[in-house]
């Protein structure tokens, strides 16, 4: 069976913009995954430990027959495939792939926990989310667009309409 599901997508070292848009073209070359929509591009004012680069962000729609962890183990090989490590929490990364929502699913465990914990206090993840995902509305009732509009843009500025995926 074939769920939607969006992906967040970060980085704020080595070209994020050029991780980005590989990661997004990772994503699709995976067996059992493919893109749906890409939202657009943007810059955002890091958050976690001080003095870290600015963040590149961008949310994709995919659909997939890949059962939750098995797209989190994915997307974790994706991490890993661009030099992830995992050192200071929230630290600086070359790739931060997470799973915002997957279908209609809630999942609380050890590993996944969806819709993704921060999402709805994070306007770097919500704000492309609603490039691709206009009518969405979250499992609490609230319109995305609502919560946009209260979160609105601060730190965040668009740095590209589209880009190729490499
Ligand atoms: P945050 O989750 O607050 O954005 P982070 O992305 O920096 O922080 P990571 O170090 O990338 O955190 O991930 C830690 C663990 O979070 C992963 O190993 C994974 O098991 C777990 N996790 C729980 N829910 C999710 C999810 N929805 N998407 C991706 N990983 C998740
Ligand atoms: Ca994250
Ligand atoms: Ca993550």
């Amino acid at each position: 069976m074939v769920e939607s599901a969006y992906v967040a997508l970060g980085s704020n070292l080595e070209q994020p913009q050029l991780q980005l848009q590989q990661a997004v073209a990772a994503i699709n070359d995976t067996e059992n995954i493919s893109i749906v929509a890409c939202s657009r591009l943007y810059r955002s004012d890091p958050v976690g430990p001080p003095g870290q680069p600015d963040y590149c962000n961008a949310v994709v729609a995919i659909d997939t027959s890949l059962e939750p962890l098995a797209l989190l183990d994915a997307l974790q090989a994706i991490e890993n495939a661009h030099g992830r490590t995992r050192t200071l929490h929230w630290g600086p990364r070359t790739l931060d792939l997470d799973i915002l929502l997957y279908g209609n699913w809630t999942i609380q465990s050890p590993r996944l926990t969806i819709p993704h914990a921060q999402m709805q206090l994070r306007n770097f993840v919500l704000c492309p989310l609603l490039d691709i995902a206009p009518d969405l509305v979250l499992a609490n009732g609230q319109p995305l667009s609502a919560l946009v509009e209260k979160l609105g843009y601060w730190g965040l500025s668009v740095i590209a309409e589209d880009y190729p995926w490499l």
